[in-house]
């Protein structure tokens, strides 16, 4: 029987790669694989990508509408939805409602939530999640070019000599753009140079990497700027036929002498100024940069410290040249497009243009769309906490963690009078203050178009029926703009219709004069958007190239690309002796957002599976931390608890955790509560990558490491972090207290008696103080409990295995000694995910059967051979065990 494949798009980073995906019996997995005519990753996919087939089970998933707490039908929903917006209005005013959307919507999704907000309820109160993500990237880009343009394609990076990488760890953040780098650097020989504070896994491929003092690459960029300058680099045809603002730009950057960048970056000489010398002898130059940059309240300055230095030499718009944002989300361009920022108008119109408002308006034939910006994301949730605004819809996203001053948004939410959420998962942090709670289709289940990071339309099918009563969020929309009167202006029968309508405002009096134009897609069939192939805007006539301004024309009123005179300004946190350390936060390889879909699949949870701080050696030394300690972070705002990394990837002075863990997962990891309200004043967009934060021992008295069948609660402990493994769940977890009962919390952490026949086996170490326990019943390992005063060193990857395993008394014992047993073997923790290789398995390799390479221990364990996220650790691995065989 031949497969029914279906192409549609990985739903998870902003590369936007092609997946063909075929549904399961069920309907609740499916295989997936790369799209190998995907022009974004011609076949290949990440492990997350590759995983997305595991992640599609209804556990956990919101399946009917919810008034309060109880089932509600769709009528009633929309109803109460309606009528509490248009009350509020009617007695608020318009700019009492809000809604807070995501870089997950679809194209569709957003402009009819867009449409509705700014054209219909008249509030321009709509802002996404993706101002947390790239909004500094949208300012920059406007300031510079008069328009949110990315000028470049992923191609550049494959045709460019140099390659700068600025704040992005590309290798986990957008493993396939990263592969497509490494293929070419191994190619051509590419120069990668790395400007980030950590040494991440991105490193593997850098020729060089600056270690910059956090906050400072304005200070880098000015002295790029100036020594592009002093050694004739710059284009001046370039600079005088296509920019203004040359003059001020260049007198601001010759401010600082070369010695000054030195000391106030932290950089060394050697390494600036072999930077400085590749920049400036290397025509084909890509600065590719992402929330490093972004995430900082001077995120506007630094990705227009990074375009002057692109405006000066001209390498723009041209094959293997240009600055190149690289988004977080799926469809953040998509999201932009449609006008889902506060401040921005659809079809990449300005809000603070008069003729746009008035093209705008007249398109949807509504007699004025708001003159004022609408709340940004963090005004947003203040203003809710301020009782300003009285009712907020929110879709598709998790703001009780993903926003900064976390805890503040939750107590926004806990005091809303009116709270709607949409969603695909029934038990988000956020979903819990919902007064209403709307379930909407999944990836998988839904159909419409998305924009990756090199403006890249692609169709997201679905393949699988919609679950339950779950609906689109365009429709959920709809219905309720309906209810509110505006039936004919919301009357869509599918995504189509909402894409031509958007494909013709794109139109709506351009003739050349804005970007973005997809207006010959405005009357096309429903087969023909069906069929729609990846492509690239703009699609007029106006536009050959894929590219942008490489014909000196930009979209200012002067139709030149603007230099920008920046000043460095300090980041907004100030460490303290109360807060000393830099606090960085940022995604790791296997898990996306807040975890709702990646957590579903027990593969993503081997790579790390438990929130961690990163801490230099000699910080950790000073404050008594060791590795699998654990450590409290505390800013001004919150705190959490993480396990300790002792590493020398790390800053000293600086720590760095990962953003995704909530209290589902998590008794005390959510790191959004610590991040400080912070705001870039152009762009809105939160400082993620720098806090003052406290960071010292937790005090554990007791630490403990289970795997059970049954899922265990996170309240039980003072730490506890909760993981699916293998055919059940891991759980690593603290006490303080000293006091313990370890017979009876055994039992209830196993859920022993659970079942008649099962029997609790345990072992006593007094004079080591520690415990192990055993569950069987019917022969079948059914958990496993160790604890001890010191962090448990049982491999997790080993124990996970023997869950639901039948295991013969005799070997009971070596179960309880927490060990592989004879003739058994340890895999140990797992590097490569997508095939579950650990370390222990690679170490073998090299140690046993000579294994000298990456790709060696490629072709024996098939390790790296997929998203090739792990190659930079299997490559340490090697490293590590060759200079240790040299000694
Ligand atoms: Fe998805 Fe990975 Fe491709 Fe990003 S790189 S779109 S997460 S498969």
């Amino acid at each position: 029987m031949t497969e029914d494949w279906t192409k549609t798009t990985c739903p998870y980073c902003g590369v936007g790669c092609g997946v063909l995906a075929s549904a399961g019996p069920s309907c609740t997995t499916a295989k997936v694989k790369g799209d190998p005519d995907h022009p974004a990753n011609f076949g290949r996919l990440c492990s997350k990508g590759a995983a997305l087939g595991e992640t599609l089970s209804l556990d956990e998933r919101l399946l009917w509408p919810q008034i309060g707490a109880r089932r509600a039908s769709w009528n009633d929903a929309l109803d109460n939805v309606a009528d509490n917006l248009q009350r509020t209005v009617d007695q608020y005013g318009p700019d009492s409602v809000a809604m807070y959307v995501s870089g997950q919507l679809l194209t569709e999704d957003y402009y009819v939530a867009n449409k509705f907000m700014k054209g219909f309820l008249g509030t321009p109160n709509i802002d996404t999640n993706s101002r947390l993500c790239m909004s500094s990237s949208v300012a920059g880009h406007k300031r510079a070019f008069g328009s949110d343009t990315v000028p470049g394609v992923y191609e550049d990076l494959e045709c460019a000599d140099l390659v700068v990488l600025v704040g992005s760890n590309l290798a986990w953040c957008h493993p396939v753009l990263y592969q497509r780098l490494a293929s070419a650097k191994e190619q051509r020989g590419t120069k990668v140079v790395v400007v980030d504070p950590r040494v991440t896994a991105t490193c593997a491929i850098a020729d060089l990497h600056l270690s910059i003092k956090p906050g400072t690459d304005v200070i880098l960029f000015n002295g790029l700027l100036a020594h592009l300058h002093s050694t004739g680099a710059i284009n001046l045809p370039f600079i005088d036929n296509a920019t203004t603002g040359w003059d001020s730009a260049i007198s601001m950057a010759q401010t600082l002498s070369f010695d000054d960048v030195l000391s106030k970056t932290e950089l060394g000489r050697e390494q600036v100024s072999t930077f400085f010398s590749w920049f400036e002898k290397t025509e084909r130059t890509v600065t590719v940069y992402s929330q490093g940059v972004n995430q900082s309240s001077s995120g506007t300055d630094k990705v227009n410290s990074i375009i002057n230095c692109h405006l000066a030499t001209g390498r723009i718009g041209c094959p293997g040249m240009g600055p190149f944002s690289v988004t977080g989300q799926p469809n953040a361009m998509g999201g932009r497009e449609v006008g889902g920022l506060a401040n921005m108008l659809a079809a990449h119109m300005e809000l603070d243009n008069p003729e746009h408002r008035r093209i705008v308006s007249d398109f949807w034939g509504v007699p004025s769309v708001p003159d004022r910006p609408g709340l940004k994301a963090v005004e947003l949730f203040q203003a809710i906490n301020e009782g300003r605004i009285k009712a907020v819809w929110i879709i598709a996203t998790n703001p009780v963690d993903s926003l900064p001053d976390a805890n503040t948004a939750r107590v926004a939410l806990s005091k809303c009078p009116y709270v709607v959420v949409s969603d695909v998962t029934a038990n988000t942090d956020t979903a819990e203050f919902a007064h209403v709670l709307l379930p909407a289709t999944a990836w998988g289940e839904k159909d419409g178009t998305v924009t990756n990071s090199e403006r890249r339309i692609s169709r997201q099918r679905a393949f699988l029926s919609a679950p339950g009563e779950t609906k689109p969020d365009w429709w959920q929309v709809s219905e309720v703009a309906k209810r509110c009167g505006f039936a004919d202006a919301f009357a869509y029968r599918g995504p189509r219709d909402i894409f031509v309508e958007y494909a013709s405002m794109t139109g709506a009096e351009n003739g050349g004069s804005r970007d973005l134009d997809v207006s010959p897609l405005s009357n096309i069939s429903l087969q023909q958007y069906d069929d729609l192939k990846p492509f690239q805007w703009p699609l007029t006539s106006y536009r050959k190239s894929p590219r942008f301004f490489g014909d000196g024309q930009f979209f200012t009123n002067s139709r030149r690309a603007a230099f920008v005179a920046l000043e460095y300004r300090e980041p907004a946190s100030r460490l303290s002796e109360q807060f000393p350390f830099v606090l960085n936060t940022g995604r790791i390889r296997d898990q996306w957002h807040t975890m709702t879909r990646t957590a579903k699949t027990a593969r993503l949870l081997t790579h790390i599976a438990e929130p961690f701080v990163e801490v230099n050696p000699s910080d950790a030394s000073r404050l008594g931390l060791t590795p699998a300690s654990l450590a409290r972070l505390r800013t001004q705002f919150g705190e959490m608890i993480a396990r300790v990394s002792v590493t020398d990837r790390q800053r000293v002075g600086s720590v760095f955790v990962p953003m995704h863990w909530t209290e589902q997962f998590s008794s005390s990891g959510r790191v959004g509560p610590l991040v400080a309200p912070n705001v870039d004043p152009l762009s809105g967009q939160p400082e993620s990558k720098f806090g003052a934060v406290a960071v010292e021992l937790f005090k554990a008295s007791w630490y403990g490491f289970a795997v059970t069948l049954e899922k265990p609660e996170l309240k039980n402990f003072d730490y506890a972090a909760r993981s699916k493994a293998g055919g059940g769940y891991r759980i690593e977890f603290a006490y303080e207290s000293l006091e313990t009962n370890w017979e009876s919390q055994a039992s209830a952490i196993l859920a022993c008696g659970r079942s008649a026949t099962a029997e609790l086996q345990t072992y006593s170490d007094n004079a080591k103080n520690q415990h192990r326990f055993a569950i069987f019943a019917d022969g079948r390992c059914e958990g496993l409990l160790f604890v001890a005063r010191q962090p448990v060193a049982v491999s997790r990857s080993w124990a996970v295995e023997q869950l639901g395993e039948t295991i013969a008394p005799e070997q009971r014992i070596s179960l309880l000694a927490g060990s592989a047993g004879k003739g058994a073997q340890d895999r140990g923790s797992i590097v490569c995910a997508c095939f579950g290789v650990g370390l222990n398995d690679i170490v073998r390799e090299i140690t046993e059967r000579d294994c000298k390479s990456v790709s060696e221990v490629g072709d024996r364990l098939q390790a790296g051979t997929n998203c090739g996220s792990c190659k930079a650790e299997i490559g340490k691995i090697i490293d590590k065990h060759q200079l240790e065989q040299a000694l």
